[in-house]
């Protein structure tokens, strides 16, 4: 039993399970916190599974949520029909690759990017989520890819 100081919903108190669980929970949040890859619950459960046979993707489900209500991981969005996931929490963009479903964090510093968005959105009275914010293009493999398919082609 784990006593949980929240300010916004107050003082209660969580059952966080056996010793087996929270073993689970600590090793799920490690790996999407060891990782750039910004990976889905999938890649997340296929990873842990042959270290943790008892390990189910209902309880990667469960304990990404978990994280996510806690703000220890944010959720990147959709790409290719499935959610990924970040452990980095600071709010920043996403530039994801439209032909293989690479997510890459942008490479500029945050606030020089934030501060020209948050100017220009502001002029229209909108309040950009940099947590959310995504570019769409092409990854420089598929981008190579690509230039070498259209030179063939030709
Ligand atoms: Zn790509
Ligand atoms: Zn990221």
């Amino acid at each position: 039993m784990i006593i949980i100081i929240d300010l916004v919903k107050g003082l209660y108190m969580v059952n966080l399970g056996t010793r087996k669980n929270s073993k689970q929970r600590d090793a799920i949040l490690e790996l999407i916190r060891s990782t750039s890859s910004h990976p889905t619950a999938q890649w997340v459960y296929e990873k842990l599974k042959p270290r943790m046979p008892s390990l189910s993707l209902g309880t990667v489900y469960r304990n990404i949520n978990y994280f996510r209500d806690r703000g220890l991981v944010v959720s990147v969005g959709v790409v290719g029909g499935e959610e990924r996931f970040d452990g980095v929490v600071a709010p920043h963009p996403h530039l994801v690759c439209g032909c293989c479903g690479a997510v890459l964090d942008l490479p500029v510093p945050d606030d020089e990017i934030a501060e020209l968005l948050t100017r220009k959105a502001g002029a229209v009275d909108f309040t950009i989520d940099f947590r959310k914010t995504i570019l769409n293009g092409l990854c420089p493999r598929c981008a190579e890819r690509t230039k070498t398919t259209a030179a063939l082609s030709r």
